[in-house]
C-alpha cells in the first residue's frame, strides 16, 4: 500500500475521530521515520511524546520480541514478574512507594482519582470527592478524564459527565486556595500542561500548592502522562518544583511506543486500594512490562534524561536565534525536549505544521498559532540543527517572507 491506499482505506472504513495528515508511516529508527511512499522524515514529535527512546530501539524491540516469545499475558490473577520488577524500578527512581499498572493515560487518571476517592472515604469525614483542575488541563478522553479536563470544547457534546471536579486557572495559587471547599479530596494538575499548550507554571507554583495541599489535608495528584520519563530533563516534571507528590500518573514515554500506564501513589494513600477496588485485564501485563522495563534501562544506560535537558537548551538557542528575525514568531517556551514554539496571530501553526511535513519534518500543531516539539530523547545535535532550519523555512514561506 502507498500513502494514498491507506487514506482512502482509512476514509472508507475508520471513524472520523482524527484529523490526520495526508502521511502513513511503515518504518522508524531513531529520529528518522520513512512513509508508505518511501519519503523521509525527521521526527519532532515522537508520537506525542511517546516514543522516547528513538524508533524501534533494539534494545526495546529485542525485550518485546523475546517476552513475546515466551509469555505476554496471564492476568492479574497471578504474579506477573516483569511488573514487579518494574515496579521496583519506579518506586527506586521516584517518590513512590506502590504503583498500580494499567494501559494508557487516561486509565492511569482513572485510577488516580478512584484512589483519592476511596482514600479520602477512609480519611476524611463526610462527603469528601472533590477534585480540583486547571483550566486549560488535559486528563484524558474517559468521562472521568474529560470531566477533569478543563477545556469546555472537549466536554460539551457529552454530558452529563461525572460530577465532582471544578477548574482554577492554572499558576494562580490564589484561586486554588479559593476553590478549595470541606468536601474536596484532591487537587490534580500536570507539571507542564502539555496539550494546553506547553504553560510552565512559575517556579514557586508547584511548592505553594503542595503547601497548600499540606494546609488543608487533601491530596497533591500530578499528572505527569507527558512530562514524566526524562522528557523535561529530569526523570519526573515535579523534580523541577523541589516537591513530593502524593500520587503521579505515568503513561506516553513508558513503553516507548508499546501501550503501557502507571498511578505511582506514597504508603499511605497507595494503602487505601485493597483487592476488588480497582483492576484492568491487560494492565501491567508480561509483554507491557517488558517494554517498559527494556525502555527504563535505555533511558538509564544512554544518559537520554541528560540528553533531553541538553538537547532542549540547545534547541531553545537555535530557535530563538533562527527564527528571532521572522516576523510572525513569537517566542519559544518549555522545558527539556518538550516546547511550543509561539507565533504571532498572523502566522498559522498549521499551515507551518503542513510545510514543515511536506519538507520532511514532523512537528505538531496544537493549537492556531503553537507547533508543538517533543523529539524522542536520543535526539542528536544535527538533528536540531536539521530541525530548526527546515521550520524557519517553513515559517519564513507561511509569513511570506
Ligand atoms: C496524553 C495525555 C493524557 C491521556 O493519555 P491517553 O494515553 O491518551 O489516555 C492524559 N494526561 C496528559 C497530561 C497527557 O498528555
Amino acid at each position: 500500500m502507498n500513502n494514498q491506499q491507506v487514506i482512502e482505506l482509512t476514509q472508507r472504513y475508520l471513524m472520523s475521530t482524527y484529523s490526520q495528515l495526508p502521511v502513513a508511516f511503515v518504518r522508524g529508527e531513531g529520529c528518522r521515520l520513512w512513509d508508505a511512499d518511501g519519503n523521509e522524515y525527521l521526527d519532532f514529535i515522537g508520537g506525542i511524546s511517546v516514543v522516547s527512546t528513538g524508533h524501534c530501539h533494539p534494545r526495546v524491540a529485542a525485550a518485546i520480541c523475546e517476552q513475546a516469545g515466551q509469555l505476554m499475558h496471564t492476568s492479574n490473577l497471578y504474579h506477573i514478574p516483569p511488573q514487579a520488577q518494574l515496579a521496583k524500578r519506579l518506586v527506586e527512581l521516584s517518590f513512590a512507594d506502590r504503583c498500580f499498572f494499567c494501559n494508557s493515560g487516561a486509565e492511569a487518571n482513572e485510577a488516580a482519582i478512584k484512589l483519592a476517592r476511596k482514600w479520602a472515604g477512609i480519611n476524611r469525614s463526610g462527603e469528601c470527592f472533590g477534585i480540583i483542575t486547571a483550566k486549560q488541563s488535559f486528563h484524558g478522553r474517559t468521562l472521568a478524564t474529560l470531566a477533569a479536563t478543563g477545556q469546555e470544547k472537549y466536554q460539551k457534546a457529552f454530558r452529563p459527565l461525572p460530577p465532582g471536579f471544578t477548574y482554577v486557572i492554572f499558576n494562580d495559587v490564589g484561586a486554588l486556595e479559593e476553590a478549595i471547599s470541606g468536601q474536596t479530596c484532591a487537587v490534580m494538575l500536570e507539571t507542564i500542561q502539555g496539550e494546553g499548550g506547553i504553560n510552565v507554571p512559575d517556579d514557586d507554583y508547584l511548592p505553594r500548592v503542595r503547601e497548600l495541599c499540606d494546609k488543608r489535608g487533601i491530596l497533591l495528584i500530578l499528572d505527569e502522562v507527558q512530562t514524566a520519563l526524562g522528557r523535561t530533563g529530569r526523570w519526573f516534571g515535579y523534580e523541577h518544583a523541589d516537591i513530593t507528590p502524593d500520587i503521579i500518573t505515568l503513561a506516553k514515554a513508558l513503553g516507548s511506543g508499546f501501550p503501557i500506564g502507571a498511578c505511582l501513589a506514597k504508603e499511605e494513600v497507595a494503602s487505601a486500594f485493597q483487592p476488588g477496588d480497582h483492576a484492568s485485564t491487560f494492565g501491567g501485563n508480561h509483554l507491557a512490562c517488558a517494554a517498559a522495563l527494556a525502555t527504563i534501562d535505555v533511558i538509564e544506560d544512554e544518559s537520554l534524561v541528560a540528553n533531553a535537558a541538553q538537547m532542549g537548551s540547545l534547541l531553545v538557542k537555535l530557535l530563538t536565534d533562527e527564527l528571532s528575525g521572522i516576523e510572525g514568531f513569537d517566542h519559544v517556551r518549555g522545558r527539556g525536549l518538550l516546547l511550543a514554539v509561539q507565533f504571532t496571530p498572523k502566522v498559522s501553526a498549521k499551515a507551518v505544521q503542513d510545510q514543515c511535513l511536506a519538507a520532511g519534518l514532523v512537528v505538531n500543531a496544537t493549537g492556531d498559532d503553537r507547533v508543538r516539539l517533543a523529539p524522542p530523547l536520543m535526539v542528536s545535535e544535527a538533528d536540531c540543527q536539521e530541525a530548526v532550519a527546515i521550520l524557519a523555512d517553513a515559517v519564513r514561506k507561511v509569513a511570506g517572507h
